[in-house]
C-alpha cells in the first residue's frame, strides 16, 4: 500500500531537496575541477585579452582535410595526400582557423602521412600566426582508429555492449587513443551515448543499445579510456559525448528525422548516459543532427546551454554535426539563410561549428554578427575559452605533435589480442538446438551466405571509410568467416559456395543469386551448413531501411537450404536486428556476432570449434517481427496476452530473444538470492541484494549476472523491468560464486511529469535469473 497522498507529496519534496542538493555536490564538483588549476584559467584569460574578433571567430571553426589539400575540388584531394600550402595559409593563417577534422578522399591514410599532415598544419597554427594557438585534430575513430591504416581495429560499440564487460571496454578505448595519439590527432568523436531503443535507426550499431544503465556505464568506461587520468598524456585523447540529446529515436526509424520525445522521457532515458559523461570529465560535446518535438536540436538552447551547460555543468566544447549550422536553413527552414542559421545555433550554445567546407562564408557572418550585436561578445569569449580550455588541457600548447616513433606498440600484435578477444566476447549464442555446438568430429561444412567471405560486412560502416566500403583495400591479412573457419576446421572440410551475394557498386542493400543451386546442391552433400546472413555496411542516411525483415531473398536462401536435410547453423552479422521470424524454427543454431571487426572471422570460428566458450548478451530486444519493435522496459499495456476467439489480435510483447539473453556451452544455476532487509528507507540508506551463482555445466565459462528491479505502483506508468546493477563473473565447472549488490533509492528512482527524479514510496521487485524478491521503499 503507498502513503496518502500528501505524505507521498511532502516525501517527494524531500527528496527532490536531497537529489538536487546531491546533484550538485555529485555533478558540479568535477565539472569545477575540470577548470584545473587555477593558472590554466588564467592562461586562458590572456590568450583571450589579446585575441581580435577575427582570431575568435576562426578558433570556431572547423574545417575537413580536403578544403587545405592539393586537388582540383574542395571534395578530393590528390593521391597521394599532400597539404596546399596556399589553402593551408589561407585557413590557418588568414582566417585564423582551430580545427581540422577527418581524413583525405574517404579512405584510411598510413600513419607515417598522419604524422606529417598534422605536424605541418600545427607548424602553420604556431609558427605562423600572431597568437600561436595549436589546431586541435579530430576523427571518427569510434571502433578503433580505423582511419589510420594498420591501426586495431575493434567490434562496433554494440558488439562491444554485449561484451557486457566495462574493463574490456576500457581497454579497447585505450588502444585507440593510443593509436589516435600516433598519428598525431588528439581528439575522437567517441563514443556514442545514444539509446538503440529503435532496431530501425541506422546508427544504432554505433551504441551501446537500447539500455539507459548498459550505455552509461559502458560509456563512462570508453571515455575513461579515451582520455585517462590526464588527458595530456601523449597516449590519451580528448573524448566526444555524441550525439546530445536524444538522436537515435526518430518516429520514423530513419536517420535525421523527427523525433517527438517529452522532457521527462528525454531526462529519464536519454539523459542518463550524457549526465554521466560530464561527471566523468569527457572533454566535449557532438550536438544531434535531428528535430526534437519540431526544434532542431542545434537551435535548442534549453537542451544546449541550460541542460548541458548549465544544469549538469559542462564546460568543454559543443561542437555542432557535420554541416549541421547549414541544415537549420537549408534543410530545417527555421532560418532563411547562413548567417541567420550562425545567430541561431552559436546563441543556442554552439561553440565550435563543424562547418565543413565554407568556412569563409561563416567566419565572414560570424564576425559581423557579434559587430552588429546580434550575438554577444561574451557568448564568443565563452565559446573560445572552452576551446582553449581543451586545447590546454590536451598539452597541445606544450606539445603539438606526437611521433610515431613514441609509439611502438602501434598495430601490435598484443592489440591485436584484444581486439580477439572483444570479438570473442561479444559473440552471443541465441539458440543452440540439442547441443549441435560446439561442432563436433570431423565434418563437412558447408559455408555460405552473403556475409560469409566478406570483411566488409565484418566490419560495418565507419571502417577504413564512412561507408566501410573500402574495407577489402586494408584488410588482406584478416580473415572472413569462412577462411577462419578453413583455417580452424581444415581445408579439404569446409567448402565456401556464396548463394546470395551483396551488388556491392549497385544500390545499398541490393542481392543477387550468386551460384544458389550450387550453394543448395552443396548442402545435400554435407554434414552442416553455416550460414551467414545479415547486412553489407552502411552509416547514416544511407543505412536508412523500408522493412526491418532480413531480404526475401536472404530468407529463400535460408529455407531451400533447411530443405536440404542438414543441420543449418545461422550466423547473423548485422548492425541491427534484421528480423527473421519466418526461417527461426528451421535453424539448429543461431549465433549473432553484430559487427566484430577485424577478429569477427577468428572468433566466430573458435565459438564454432568450443575454443571459446560464448559469453555475449543481447544489448537490445530482438524483434520477431517489423512491427513489434518493442524495448525491454516497455510499459505493461505492450505486454498484453493476445485474447482468444473471434478477435484474435496481435497485442502482445513479440520478440525473438528478449534483451540481456545469451547462451553459453555450460550452465549457470541460481540460488539464494537474498536482501539485507525489507525496507530500504529514504535518503542515505541502501540495501545490499546477494545471489550465488552456480556453474552446473561441465565447461568453464562467463555469465553476466543481471539484477532488474521493477516499481509495482507508481505515479507514471511504470516500465516493466529496468536493469540497474550488473556484473561480469567467470566461473570453473562446479564453481560457485556469491554476487553482493547495493541499491540505493536513486537506483529505483524516475522522472515524474514535473520533469523531476522521484524515487516514490512502496513496493518494488528485485529479479536476479530466475529468482525474485519484494522490498519497499519506505518514507524516513
Ligand atoms: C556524423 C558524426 C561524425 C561526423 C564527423 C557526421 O556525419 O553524424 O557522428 O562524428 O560526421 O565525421
Amino acid at each position: 500500500m503507498k502513503s496518502p497522498k500528501t505524505t507521498v507529496r511532502k516525501l517527494q519534496v524531500s527528496l527532490i531537496v536531497f537529489l538536487v542538493t546531491t546533484f550538485f555536490i555529485i555533478t558540479l564538483m568535477p565539472a569545477c575541477s575540470e577548470k584545473g588549476p587555477k593558472n590554466t584559467e588564467q592562461q586562458i584569460s590572456d590568450i583571450l585579452g589579446k585575441m581580435t574578433l577575427e582570431e575568435k571567430v576562426g578558433q570556431m571553426a572547423q574545417i575537413t582535410l580536403d578544403v587545405i589539400g592539393k586537388g582540383d575540388t574542395a571534395y578530393t584531394s590528390y593521391e597521394p595526400f599532400e597539404l596546399d600550402t596556399a589553402k593551408l595559409r589561407k585557413a590557418i593563417c588568414d582566417y585564423k582557423i582551430g580545427s581540422v577534422l577527418n581524413t583525405s578522399n574517404n579512405k584510411a591514410i598510413g600513419v607515417t602521412l598522419w604524422n606529417k599532415i598534422v605536424s605541418e598544419i600545427q607548424d602553420y597554427a604556431i609558427n605562423k600566426t600572431r597568437m600561436k594557438i595549436p589546431v586541435i585534430y579530430g576523427i571518427d575513430a569510434i571502433h578503433g582508429n580505423h582511419y589510420t591504416a594498420e591501426a586495431t581495429v575493434f567490434p562496433q560499440q554494440i558488439g562491444l555492449a554485449a561484451t557486457w564487460n566495462p574493463e574490456l571496454v576500457r581497454e579497447t578505448a585505450r588502444i585507440t587513443a593510443y593509436e589516435t595519439r600516433a598519428s598525431n590527432i588528439s581528439w575522437n568523436f567517441a563514443p556514442v551515448l545514444d539509446l538503440g531503443a529503435d532496431p530501425r535507426f541506422p546508427r544504432q550499431f554505433e551504441g551501446f543499445g537500447e539500455d539507459p544503465y548498459l550505455c552509461t556505464i559502458l560509456g563512462v568506461a570508453m571515455i575513461e579510456g579515451y582520455e585517462g587520468n590526464d588527458v595530456s598524456d601523449k597516449e590519451r585523447v580528448a573524448a566526444c559525448a555524441k550525439h546530445y540529446l536524444g538522436y537515435a529515436v526518430p518516429y520514423s526509424g530513419k536517420d535525421r528525422t523527427p523525433a517527438v520525445i517529452p522532457e521527462n522521457y528525454l531526462r529519464e532515458y536519454h539523459l542518463p548516459a550524457f549526465k554521466a559523461a560530464v561527471k566523468a570529465g569527457v572533454h566535449t560535446f557532438m550536438v544531434n543532427s535531428g528535430i526534437i518535438n519540431g526544434i532542431p536540436v542545434h537551435s535548442n538552447s534549453y537542451i544546449i546551454t541550460d541542460i548541458l551547460k548549465k544544469e549538469l555543468g559542462f564546460n568543454g566544447i559543443v561542437i555542432t554535426d557535420w554541416n549541421d549550422i547549414d541544415n537549420l536553413y537549408r534543410r530545417d527552414k527555421i532560418a532563411k539563410d547562413e548567417k541567420e542559421a550562425i545567430k541561431i545555433a552559436i546563441n543556442a550554445g554552439i561553440d565550435m561549428s563543424m562547418i565543413p567546407y565554407k568556412y569563409e562564408s561563416f567566419c565572414k557572418n560570424l564576425t559581423e554578427l557579434v559587430k552588429e550585436g546580434e550575438i554577444s561578445e561574451n557568448r564568443i569569449d565563452d565559446a573560445v575559452r572552452r576551446i582553449l580550455r581543451v586545447k590546454i588541457a590536451l598539452g597541445l600548447f606544450n606539445r603539438p605533435d606526437t611521433f610515431v616513433k613514441d609509439y611502438p606498440d602501434f598495430g601490435s600484435k598484443k592489440f591485436a589480442s584484444v581486439a580477439l578477444d572483444a570479438a570473442s566476447e561479444s559473440i552471443t549464442l541465441l539458440k543452440n538446438k540439442n547441443g549441435i555446438l560446439p561442432l563436433k568430429g570431423n565434418i563437412k561444412i558447408l559455408v555460405t551466405g552473403p556475409n560469409a567471405n566478406s570483411m566488409r560486412t565484418l566490419n560495418g560502416g565507419w571502417s577504413y571509410s564512412w561507408q566501410g566500403e573500402k574495407v577489402e583495400l586494408f584488410t588482406q591479412k584478416f580473415n572472413t568467416f569462412f577462411e577462419a573457419i578453413q583455417d580452424k576446421f581444415g581445408m579439404s572440410n569446409v567448402t565456401f559456395v556464396p548463394g546470395v551475394s551483396y551488388i556491392m557498386d549497385g544500390k545499398y542493400f541490393e542481392e543477387k543469386e550468386d551460384k544458389y543451386s550450387e550453394a543448395i546442391n552443396k548442402a545435400r552433400s554435407s554434414d552442416v551448413i553455416i550460414l551467414c546472413l545479415g547486412e553489407n555496411s552502411y552509416t547514416e542516411k544511407p543505412g536508412d531501411l523500408n522493412d526491418l525483415s532480413l531480404s526475401d531473398l536472404q530468407l529463400k536462401l535460408a529455407l531451400d537450404l533447411a530443405k536440404a536435410g542438414k543441420p543449418v547453423i545461422l550466423v547473423l552479422n548485422e548492425g541491427r536486428p534484421r528480423t527473421f521470424s519466418k526461417i527461426e524454427s528451421y535453424m539448429s543454431a543461431v549465433i549473432q556476432t553484430y559487427l566484430p571487426g577485424d577478429f569477427g572471422g577468428d572468433a566466430l570460428a573458435a565459438v564454432l570449434k568450443g575454443d571459446v566458450n560464448p559469453s555475449g548478451r543481447l544489448p537490445y530486444t530482438y524483434p520477431a517481427y517489423p512491427n513489434s519493435t518493442v524495448v525491454y522496459y516497455h510499459k505493461p499495456s505492450e505486454e498484453q496476452t493476445p485474447i482468444e476467439g473471434v478477435y484474435k489480435y496481435e497485442s502482445d510483447y513479440n520478440l525473438q530473444y528478449t534483451f540481456g539473453f545469451g547462451l553459453s556451452y555450460t550452465t549457470f544455476t541460481y540460488s539464494n538470492l537474498s536482501l539485507s532487509k525489507s525496507d530500504l528507507i529514504y535518503e542515505n540508506d541502501s540495501l545490499k541484494v546477494s545471489v550465488e551463482v552456480k556453474n552446473s555445466g561441465t565447461l568453464a565459462g562467463k555469465e553476466v549476472v543481471q539484477l532488474y528491479t521493477s516499481d509495482i505502483i507508481a505515479s507514471v506508468t511504470p516500465d516493466s523491468k529496468r536493469l540497474r546493477k550488473f556484473k561480469k563473473i567467470f566461473l570453473n565447472p562446479g564453481e560457485t560464486k556469491k554476487i553482493e549488490f547495493t541499491l540505493k533509492p536513486e537506483d529505483v528512482a524516475f522522472v515524474n511529469t514535473q520533469n523531476k527524479l522521484v524515487a516514490e514510496p512502496g513496493a518494488f521487485t528485485v529479479t536476479i535469473a530466475n529468482q525474485q524478491k519484494e522490498f519497499r521503499l519506505n518514507k524516513n
